[in-house]
């Protein structure tokens, strides 16, 4: 089990119709305090957990998410990658991802994001149908997506995440089948395909409340998500967790730690951390945590020390989301003492009755059927 390190980078030109992430449009007066900020958190985090298992170190992978992180100047990334270097060695193999928008690269900047050792790039396209964009509110076109993916490449990055969305307001499976088709043309290593979820309090939301857009349509949505399965796997995809496909070798190494339930720490506002039972996260407005920061203080918010029912529940619920591997009988026992057979006879004996779950010897994952009702799975684990 490596430890994986996540830095939130919680600004974003402008704020999407359907966005509840922790992300703050505009702010770049923030910009440069928020860099001196999560340097100096991760400055200080070797000497705050001293009792990081050897066998954790060093760490493996780094995520580096938002918000856009892309809005930030290069040489603040840059900062920011030199106070890691010098907190935590990373190997020379180590996964280095950077989250980017369309709207916000540009070609010199790609070559220098490379330069700095980022070797994973994931675009956020979200569509290839600029009516879809407008409609989600993001800050770029189709052509400027076009665009990133084709510079994104010349700066030598040959491991790339496409991003998309599908089960919009209004949009036809030809309409989805159009964006899937076309990220396909640019052979990126990696596919991320989300369902819209409509969050509370978002504009979307209110227009939908209000009836001047159609609800995502359920049965529409499944239609897609089977679609997108038949036709990433005719192209040599590997569908490896619900949401992610990729080329064989490629699939994301940072966030199978997560899948995997795998220790991580996170740095920035809004980042969560998870170090054995213990869990933490940090204060989730950007000016807070800057502040916290420059007067010496924790930006830590909340804690909590999971209990070994809460631990295994969470293995389940996360292990199950990997398609092929789904939780792994011996990586299980090794880390509890007793398998989920042992564990939880009666849930899994209904959901493999009901054709929602593949309970083999070495390993529980879910069926096909059991991808398109995850929740309904999950839910079976989820302590009283
Ligand atoms: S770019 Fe991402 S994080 Fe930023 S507002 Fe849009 S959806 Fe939210």
């Amino acid at each position: 089990m490596a430890l994986g390190l996540y830095l939130h980078i919680p600004f974003c030109k402008a704020k999407c119709s359907y966005c509840d992430f922790a992300s703050v449009p505009g702010r770049p007066e923030w910009y440069a305090p928020y860099a001196d900020a999560i340097c100096a958190e991760i400055a200080g985090a070797p000497a705050r957990f001293p009792d990081i298992p050897a066998e954790q170190l060093p760490p493996q992978t780094v995520y580096i998410g938002g918000g856009t992180p892309s809005v930030l100047p290069v040489p603040l990334l840059e900062r920011i990658l030199r106070a890691l270097q010098e907190a935590f060695p990373l190997p020379a193999d180590a996964e280095i991802s950077l989250e980017a928008n369309p709207g916000t690269v540009e070609p010199e900047g790609l070559r220098r994001l490379r330069a700095l050792g980022i070797n994973r790039l994931s675009i956020g396209v979200q569509s290839f149908r600029d009516a879809e964009l407008r409609l989600l509110g993001r800050v770029h076109d189709t052509e400027q997506a076009r665009q990133a993916i084709r510079w994104a490449r010349r700066a030598g990055f040959d491991n790339l995440n496409l991003d998309l969305i599908f089960g919009l307001p209004g949009q036809s499976l030809e309409d989805w089948k159009q964006s899937l088709e076309e990220a396909l043309s640019f052979a990126p290593q990696h596919i991320s395909l989300y369902a819209l979820s409509v969050e509370e309090g978002t504009p979307l939301a209110r227009m939908i409340e209000e009836g001047t857009l159609p609800a995502p349509d359920d049965d529409r949505m499944a239609d897609m998500y089977t679609w997108a399965e038949e036709r990433l796997a005719q192209a040599g995809y590997l569908h490896y967790e619900i949401s992610n496909w990729a080329v064989p070798g490629c699939m994301c190494r940072h966030n199978l730690g997560t899948w995997r339930n795998e220790p991580y720490l996170g740095f920035g506002c809004a980042a969560h951390s998870h170090l054995g039972r213990r869990r933490w996260w940090n204060v989730r407005d950007p000016l807070a945590y800057i502040q916290r920061i420059e007067a010496g203080r924790s930006p830590m918010e909340g804690e909590e020390i999971l209990s070994e029912e809460v631990d295994m529940a969470e293995t389940m619920m996360l292990g199950l989301r990997l398609v092929q591997e789904g939780i792994e009988v011996k990586r299980f026992r090794r880390r509890f003492g007793r398998t989920p057979a042992e564990v939880y006879p009666e849930a899994l004996s209904q959901l493999s009755a009901q054709g929602l779950i593949e309970v083999l010897p070495e390993r529980v994952r879910l069926t096909a059927r059991g991808r398109l009702l995850g929740n309904r799975v999950f839910a079976q684990f989820l302590p009283d």
